[in-house]
Formats: C-alpha cells, structure tokens, sequence
C-alpha cells in the first residue's frame, strides 16, 4: 500500500492524549466531575458506561452513575436532572432511552455548557463521534478544506454534526442515507469515506483506494465486534474495534474537561469583575 494519509495509531494517539489531559485536570485543584444518566439495562449502554468509568478514572475526572430503572417518567427523569444540574460540572444522558420517554425533551433539559454530548441544539459542545474524527484526521496534517467528503448515515449524534462541521472546514460534503439513489456513485469522486450506518457487511472496501473512517459498531453472526466495512486487507481503513469507539472516548474526556476549564474562566472573570468595582456593595451600585 503506498503512504498512509492518516498514520498515527489510534490507540498510541489516545494514550497520549489521555497524559495530556491528566497533566491538566491536576492544574484544575478541584477534579472535573461527569454525571451519567442512565435508564434501564441496555447491555451496550451498560458496556459503554463501563468503558467511559474506566476513562474517567484514569485521567482523574470523577465520574458519577445515576441509574434509574425503566419505570421512571419523562417528567421524573427531567426532574431529576435538574436538581443535579448545579452540582455536576458536565453530564451525559446515555441512549437510547426506553421508548415511553420523550428523549428530545429530556435532550432539551440539559444545561447546554454542560451537555458534553452535544445533544441540546445550544450545547457549547460538538458531539464526541465526529469530534474524535476530526480531530485525529487533523492530528495526522490533514486538511480539510477543499475535500469531497462522503458520510453514509446521517444521524444526529453521527453524521449530521460531522456533516456541518466538516462543511465550516470547508470541505465538500455528500451526506447519504436509506433513501439515497445510486449511493455508490459517489464513491469515485471523494477523497475521503466516513462510515455512520451501523451495518455489518455495508461497505466493501475492496476497490476503494482512498481513506475510509469506519464509526460503525456491530455484531457479526459470531458475535465478534466489527465495523460497516469488509475486504479491508491492504485498504486504509480504520480498525473496530480500537478505532472511532477510542476517539469518541477521547473527545468526551476533552469535553468533560472543557466544560471545567470554562467554569474556571468564568469564575475568574467574575472574581476580577468584582475587584474592578471594588468588590464591595456597600461602596458602590454596581449589582455585580
Ligand atoms: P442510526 O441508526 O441512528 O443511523 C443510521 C444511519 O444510517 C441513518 O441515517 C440511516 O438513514 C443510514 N442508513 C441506513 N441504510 C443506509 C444506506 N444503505 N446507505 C446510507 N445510509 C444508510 O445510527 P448512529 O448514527 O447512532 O450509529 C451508526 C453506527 O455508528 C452504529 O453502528 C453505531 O453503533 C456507531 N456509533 C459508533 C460510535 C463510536 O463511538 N464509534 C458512536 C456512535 C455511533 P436514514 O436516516 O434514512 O434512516
């Protein structure tokens, strides 16, 4: 295979960015504090959970579990979101939630400097999938702009925000789903592939000679975790596992740590706002 366009492993690139993130949560004094919501049992959530506890605690954020069984109501749910809101430096709501609660309004309940997932629609916070992406793509020198870019699935979480961010790195973005005709035919004329269906078998890889980031995460007949794509061999694909699932990981953990690092900031300028007026009510009216 001739010169990899991305050829830093994903999984060396994580443990690096992990150091990185450990030397700065331990200038924080306070450790970042992550609350995850949980309703039901879903198995993957739960390994998802399991994987996000294991990450938090290696670079010292504390990670905090609210499980609630699946008779809770929306309303309770929201409920209870809010009162721990102001406690929490960020929170995630894990999906999918049961089917009888409304997930929208509970995605809307969410503080948005603090939805490290992305999911209010004022969130100050790209969703983890297509910020890991990006940001390992860039890592490795890669230029976006002026790139045709083809993304198989348009989800919220997945392909939709990579699209829009893609898009203000001015690359060219054709964004494919159930009811594209032809799909295939975009193949020939782009320089990158992203893979969002969660389809085991989806992409054959075999004549495709350009890079092709597979986000997907299935099960195969076996039960062996795989991703969208096969005929990989001698193609640039990334690996599932051990590829996108480690940098949307990442992401999270710099998001948890980017909600802190704000509140600092904000902290700070209220202190020195203080100080500007003299700090004191009794000696001046500014209302700060
Ligand atoms: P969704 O099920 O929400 O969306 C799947 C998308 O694929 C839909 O937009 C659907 O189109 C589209 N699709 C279905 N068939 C085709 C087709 N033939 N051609 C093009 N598009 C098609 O999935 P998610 O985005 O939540 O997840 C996608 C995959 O990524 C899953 O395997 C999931 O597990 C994985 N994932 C991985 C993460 C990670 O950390 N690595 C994080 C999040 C997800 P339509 O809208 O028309 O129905």
């Amino acid at each position: 295979m001739a010169t990899k366009t991305f050829s830093i492993d994903i999984k060396e690139f994580c443990e690096v960015q992990k150091e990185v993130i450990k030397d700065m949560i331990a200038t924080f004094g306070n450790p970042p504090t992550l609350a995850v919501i949980q309703v039901g049992d879903d198995e993957a959530s739960n390994r998802y959970i399991k994987h996000k506890r294991s990450d938090c605690e290696e670079v010292g954020i504390t990670f905090e579990w609210y499980h609630f069984d699946n008779t809770i109501t929306t309303e309770q749910l929201i409920q209870e979101i809010t009162d721990l809101l102001p406690y929490v430096d960020a929170m995630l709501v894990q999906m999918p939630l049961p089917q009888h609660i409304d997930a929208t309004a509970v995605k809307m309940a969410l503080d948005p400097s603090k939805d490290v997932d992305g999911f209010h629609p004022l969130s100050h916070f790209d969703p983890c999938t297509p910020l890991g992406i990006i940001q390992y793509c860039q890592m490795n020198g890669y230029d976006f702009s002026g790139k045709n870019v083809v993304i198989f699935g348009r989800s919220d979480i997945v392909g939709k925000p990579l699209a829009r961010m893609l898009t203000d790195l001015d690359a060219t973005v054709t964004l494919c789903h159930s009811k594209t005709r032809n799909e295939w035919n975009h193949i020939p004329n782009a320089d990158l592939i992203v893979s969002a269906v969660g389809q085991a078998g989806f992409l054959n890889c075999y004549s495709i000679h350009i890079p092709v980031i597979d986000a997907g995460i299935n099960f195969d007949e076996n039960g062996k975790l795989v991703g969208d794509c096969y005929n990989t061999e001698n193609r640039e694909v990334t690996p599932v596992p051990g590829g996108v699932g480690l940098l949307t990981r990442l992401a999270l953990l710099q998001n948890v740590c980017t909600a802190r690092y704000t509140e600092l900031l904000a902290e700070v300028a209220k202190i020195d706002a203080e100080m500007e007026c003299g700090g004191c009510e009794a000696i001046c009216d500014c209302n700060q």
